[in-house]
């Protein structure tokens, strides 16, 4: 996994930035870039650890900028295929999370309508389409509304375009999440970057488009402007620091037990039994850490609702569903 996050407000973008992708390590990342607007589009990039050596990245300037952890899928870790990427006119940066399926039919055909392409990765078929869009709809908002939909795979983004004092996300099948400050909003993978600074959440939704500017997030879905909750989040700093422990994965193992407990001390089986209702079969879809969670709670809803219940890999389940009736149960 890797990590994203944003900001547009008051004050400087970058060091922000770098700061929030440092409290996204634990996600795991290979390399890591940013990039700031301010009438241009500055931008540095790098292959390595961001906690090592931010370089350059923290000290662009510019009050909106975008932020980028990456863990390669489609081209080797490197400087060229770090994140974020630019079109052709360096104009327009975007950075992504996910992975773009149809990327190579797209490559060939952007190819063929004369763009350069200076990365190997799927993400920058993206960013060579919201210019095509943009050049002719001269709305940077608009130019994503009519990108996505011609993406397939999953994507959490975000763009900046020169001149432009605002931030464009969109996600699909990649998690995204708006903190709502004074005056400055911080867009991100999780919360953790944004905990210090804002308890207003806005969770994002697959199809969500957002406009930000430091005081605004307008959300469409399907071109239809939507409300979504702001959630309080009163998670403490302490609770996502590393709480003593060398590494964060360190400290989750260490936290399993009482994580375990709580979870499983929460449940109700009646309640439980209430919000399953009686379908003849469960089939839970899981992958990774979800899938040994999808084991234990397999035994629970067997023993407690007393329906048969099977599990399957999330990854295998994406390309090859077995024939499936009843509740299906996907965790994430
Ligand atoms: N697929 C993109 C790449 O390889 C994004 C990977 C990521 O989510 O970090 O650059």
């Amino acid at each position: 996994m890797c990590g994203i996050v944003g900001y547009i407000g008051r004050r400087d973008a970058a060091p922000l930035i770098v700061e929030g992708l440092k409290k996204l390590e634990y996600r795991g990342y290979d390399s890591f870039g940013v990039a700031t607007v301010e009438e241009d589009i500055t931008l540095a990039k790098h292959q390595g650890r961001i906690s090592e050596n931010a370089g350059s990245a923290a000290h662009l300037k510019g009050k909106t900028g975008i932020g980028h952890t990456r863990w390669a899928t489609h081209g080797v870790p490197s400087d060229k295929n770090a994140h974020p990427h630019t079109d052709c006119n360096n104009t327009i940066a975007l950075v992504h999370n996910g992975i773009i399926e149809n990327y190579s039919q797209l490559r060939r055909q952007l190819e063929g309508r004369g763009h350069t392409f200076r990365s190997e990765t799927d993400t920058e078929v993206i960013v060579h389409l919201v210019e095509e869009e943009y050049a002719v709809k001269k709305d940077l908002l608009a130019a994503v509304q009519a990108t996505t939909p011609k993406l397939k795979g999953s994507f959490a983004i975000l763009v900046i375009a020169a001149g432009e004092e605002r931030i464009i996300a969109a996600r699909n099948a990649s998690p995204l999440v708006l903190g709502i400050g004074d005056g400055e909003i911080f867009v991100a993978s999780d919360m953790t970057p944004m905990l210090e600074y804002t308890e207003r959440a806005i969770f994002l939704e697959d199809g969500d488009v957002v406009s930000l500017t430091r005081d605004t997030a307008d959300i469409f879905n399907k071109g239809v402007q939507v409300t979504r909750p702001v959630e309080l989040i009163d998670w403490s700093v302490e609770d996502v620091k590393k709480g003593g422990f060398p590494h964060y994965m360190l400290k989750e193992i260490f936290e399993q037990p009482l994580a375990f407990y709580n979870t499983i001390s929460a449940i109700n089986p009646d309640s439980l039994k209430k919000i399953i209702g009686s379908p003849d079969s469960i089939t839970i879809v899981a992958c990774g850490s979800s899938y040994h969670t999808g084991l234990i709670f397999k035994y629970l809803l067997e023993a407690t609702c007393g329906i048969p219940a099977r599990l399957e890999f999330a990854s295998e389940f994406r390309y090859y569903p077995p024939p499936v009736s009843g509740l299906v149960i996907g965790i994430t």
